[in-house]
């Protein structure tokens, strides 16, 4: 089976890891956490880099470093991961749903302004699978309103807005450096700012709000979201060949799109305001297509290739229903992303020869 993805580690990783072990650095403690925030939040092109255990925490930290209360609202896609409707719905505030844009997946941007209402606080794009949210006419909303942005770049690693890499187009950023992510810690994650008393606030978030001053006496609640000296050595060594995964992912992406053009399927595109780094190739059969994407996920895998489904919208969650959330609210395009598409093999172990495979299969099924 050629699998979905699977993370590229090298000889420096392994020298790295290696140092915090042979050292006893290998809680939060230690140098490379420091350099690893450090040089994630240079490139980037942000001030500070507060590191986590992972991309959930990351999200849990940086809404709660707002200190948000109960009926403010925060503005997210529906066609995105749960995280970012829990660490919004633990804060106590209110998660409000605009549906995606039909061609890039991400949140359509044009339905924002009229989701604004006196108790919006910040609006949350997700670059989705590698792809850009289209920031300008957030930025204008933000500076009307007087709103934050809280870019969810999990997916994003590298990509670029209009020149500027994504996790540096609004107040913080955060990232997932999960095993299947463009960089890797294993579990890992991080919020990137540039304001220095949110940076405060996420290290209060991450270190059970301990004070430098009195240790034990705390006018605050925070968590453990502390990122060990060994996730941080390993995201150091990926960050440094990080041009190299980037690039390998867009030759995946190109190599995809010259194999499955001209099929009866909605491939990834790369507006031009934008650089994708497709994260994830998602494909989208088109409604010609007599099956649903279970069914062509079946074919696929019975010819030896590995799928994913896409997100189901946060609209569609018996979770958030329960709650009282978005009843009767309907996404079609989110809908349809659900139900009509999925990935194929994306990983950076991929050769030339298993993306050829999968685009036999792929054409063996719906030519
Ligand atoms: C992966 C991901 C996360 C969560 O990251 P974890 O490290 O798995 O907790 C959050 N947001 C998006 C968009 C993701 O893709």
């Amino acid at each position: 089976m050629i699998p979905v993805n699977e993370p590229l580690i090298g000889e420096r990783e392994k020298e790295y890891v290696l140092d915090c072990l042979e050292t006893g650095w290998i809680s939060s403690a230690g140098k490379y956490v420091d350099q690893f925030e450090a040089k994630w939040a240079e490139y980037c092109g942000m001030q500070f880099g507060v590191g986590v255990c992972n991309g959930t925490a990351a999200l849990l930290a940086a809404v709660a470093a707002l200190e948000l209360k109960p009926g403010d609202e925060v503005i997210m896609p529906s066609f995105t991961i749960i995280s970012c409707a829990l660490a919004i719905v633990e804060s106590g505030a209110t998660p409000v749903l605009v549906d995606s844009d039909p061609e890039i997946w991400t949140m359509d941007v044009r339905q924002v302004a009229e989701k604004i209402t006196p108790r919006t606080r910040a609006i949350m794009p997700v670059h989705i699978y590698g792809h850009p949210v289209d920031m300008d006419p957030l930025w204008g909303l933000a500076e009307q309103h007087n709103l934050i942005i809280l870019e969810d770049a999990a997916e994003a690693h590298g990509a670029e807005y209009r020149g500027r890499k994504c996790g540096s187009l609004g107040n913080m950023s955060c990232f997932s450096f999960y095993a299947n992510k463009i960089i890797t810690t294993g579990e890992g994650g991080m919020v990137l700012t540039s304001d220095p008393d949110l940076a405060g606030r996420l290290r209060d978030q991450r270190n059970l709000a301990f004070k430098p001053e009195r240790r034990f006496y705390h006018t605050e609640l925070g968590h453990n979201y502390r990122l060990t000296n060994l996730q941080a050595a390993i995201g150091l060594a990926q960050i440094e060949r990080i041009e190299e995964l980037i690039t390998k992912k867009r030759r995946m992406a190109q190599l995809y799109e010259d194999g499955l053009s001209g099929l009866p399927l909605q491939l990834p595109v790369e507006k031009d305001w934008a650089k994708n780094v497709y994260w994830m190739y998602g494909v989208v059969l088109d409604d010609a297509v007599p099956f649903d994407v279970l069914e062509f996920a079946h074919r696929l895998k019975e010819s030896g290739v590995g799928t994913r489904p896409f997100f189901l919208g946060m609209h569609e969650q018996p979770v958030l229903n329960d709650r009282n959330l978005f009843i009767g609210e309907r996404y079609p395009v989110a809908e349809r992303l659900a139900r009509r598409g999925l990935y194929l093999p994306s990983g950076l172990t991929l050769t030339e020869g298993q993306i050829e495979q999968v685009v036999e299969a792929v054409r063996g099924i719906l030519v």
